[in-house]
């Protein structure tokens, strides 16, 4: 069966035609010296708290982006009370009317494209291709959303019994959702979240990440604006440690959706578990320490294309992106001396730039957690390539794309958020201990194959628990509706966002039988 086929995804604009770039680089231009000043929001009000940070650009240290309140801890109790009262009304309300918000939402988006781009550019360090490339997708998500919720929340699905009785079976919201989101999507999964959530009749408690607080305001704003009441979603920015945890121990809770890393996940699933109230389900999406693997009889041009884009494309900061390259010994050298060249050509630096391929890291500590495991297989590895660093970037958090030749996956001990490669070669014979191995860490996100034989494709893909498999293609990038996303052991829960069951997990069932 085909889905989604009555939905079409973003087009973006071409940056290739020189007017699109140039009309596109102008209207974003009018954003880059503004301020923003953000805060909770409850109830449809932002919130003026004494905890003000000011926000600081990734690639330029001393721009301010502007100033982020915090929430407290009333700010908490405010919006649970605010969340838990509207829920009925909202999971009253008619689907289409819900989904009519959303897709409001997307146009709403695409009307202030420019702004998001700038905002994404300069609070998460975003080069503009990947700052468009987040705002598609976001426009994706509430849109594929929306046509799922009229599709699953529409109409029962009628059950068939003994006659003399109807049966049948319904789907509605949960209750108070809270939404956990992470600074490398800041746009597109804060709101893949909040939308799915809302989409199924829940009402939403959203913490973004530290990092990226204004985007999240930002976009909180525009969901009001699209018809959203005030009650039914929140923004609690803060840190994890209070606001984050404060809110998942609440008893009212009925359910909590986080992307973010293994060791939060965790922490949360203890303390749905310990705390009182109703046992409520946790959607997760973390980290990976994915691998692609690479035969002989792959095309080399083709590979070291798609390596670079996975391994550095937007710093490496995906949880999808290309950890650990798997090479056939008798095609590994060959592809080693190309990869060295093409990183060679690889512009790291102001992400402003059309030309610039990598931006920053997101914060110093981010960056001193990469130099450190750099440092260290400095000592342990054997360097392949390190593109060099240009002078400008003393002012903000870049980390110089690297590649280091290993042994064996497990000397990794965890999954580095950032542009750094492992390869490995391998002979045909140690194929099966190598796929033992890549189990063996206990993650499974991406995985990337290289190969013109396919039967040895399939072999590897089955053999492999992964979430999403990419044969003969890069590894990153998964488009909402057309590759689900999302892995399985350490990396997450699923259901996968931007696939036909996500909503389910967002909803609770009634079956309905009268005797007639
Ligand atoms: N969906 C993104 C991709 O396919 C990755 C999401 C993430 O990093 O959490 O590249």
């Amino acid at each position: 069966a085909i889905f989604g086929s009555e939905r079409v995804n973003s087009s973006g604009i071409n940056i290739d035609i020189e007017n699109e770039w140039t009309s596109f680089r102008d209207g974003v231009q009018k954003h880059m010296t503004r301020q923003w000043k953000k805060g909770p929001i409850i109830g449809g009000q932002p919130q003026e708290t004494a905890a003000v940070t000011k926000v600081l650009s990734p690639y330029q240290r001393q721009e301010t982006v502007g100033t982020i309140h915090w929430a407290g801890n009333a700010d908490v109790e405010m919006a649970m009370d605010k969340a838990t009262h509207a829920f009925n009304r909202w999971n009253q309300t008619g689907v289409n009317e819900r989904s009519a918000c959303l897709e409001r939402l997307a146009d709403l988006l695409e009307i202030h494209r420019n702004e998001l781009v700038a905002l994404c550019h300069r609070e998460a360090g975003k080069t503009l291709h990947d700052a468009i490339d987040e705002i598609r997708e976001a426009v994706d998500f509430c849109r594929y959303y929306a046509v799922q919720a009229r599709e699953k929340f529409g109409a029962p699905m009628v059950m068939t019994g003994p006659t003399g009785e109807s049966n049948e079976l319904y789907l509605s919201g949960r209750g108070v959702f809270v939404c956990i989101s992470p600074w490398n999507f800041p746009l597109a999964i804060f709101l893949g979240q909040v939308t799915a959530a809302l989409a199924a009749g829940n009402t939403v408690i959203a913490k973004p990440a530290e990092q990226t607080g204004l985007i999240a305001a930002r976009a909180t704003e525009l969901i009001l604006e699209a018809g959203v009441p005030g009650d039914v979603i929140h923004l609690l920015p803060g840190d994890g440690a209070t606001v984050g945890s404060h809110l998942v121990a609440d008893p009212r809770v009925a359910g909590v959706a986080f992307t973010g890393s293994t060791e939060t996940a965790r922490l949360i699933n203890q303390t749905l578990a310990n705390r009182q109230g109703a046992i409520v389900p946790l959607i997760a999406e973390t980290g990976g320490m994915n691998t692609m693997l690479v035969d002989s009889t792959a095309l080399p041009e083709q590979v070291v294309q798609d390596v670079i884009h996975s391994a550095f494309g937007s710093a490496g900061q995906r949880c999808s992106a290309l950890r650990v390259l798997y090479l056939q010994d008798d095609v590994a050298e060959r592809i080693i001396q190309l990869l060295k060249g093409a990183m060679k050509e690889l512009l790291v630096g102001d992400p402003a730039l059309h030309e610039t391929d990598i931006g920053p890291v997101i914060d110093a500590e981010a960056l001193t957690g990469l130099e450190r495991h750099v440092a260290k297989m400095k000592q342990e590895a054997r360097l392949i390539a390190e593109t060099p660093l240009p002078d400008d970037c003393d002012d903000g958090y870049f980390i110089a794309p690297v590649a280091f030749e290993i042994n064996s996956i497990s000397q990794l001990e965890r999954e580095q958020f950032g542009p750094i490669l492992h390869v490995i070669r391998y002979k045909a014979s140690e194929l099966d201990h190598i796929l033992d191995d890549i189990n063996d860490t206990g993650y499974g996100l991406t995985l990337g194959v290289h190969t013109r034989n396919e039967a040895s494709a399939c072999y590897i893909e089955e053999r492999l628990k992964v979430g999403n498999a990419y044969i003969n293609r890069n590894q990153i990038g998964a488009m909402v509706g057309v590759q689900p996303f999302g892995g399985q052991g350490l990396s997450g829960t699923g259901p996968k966002a931007g696939g036909p069951h996500y909503l389910y997990r967002f909803a609770t069932e009634r079956t309905r039988t009268v005797n007639t």
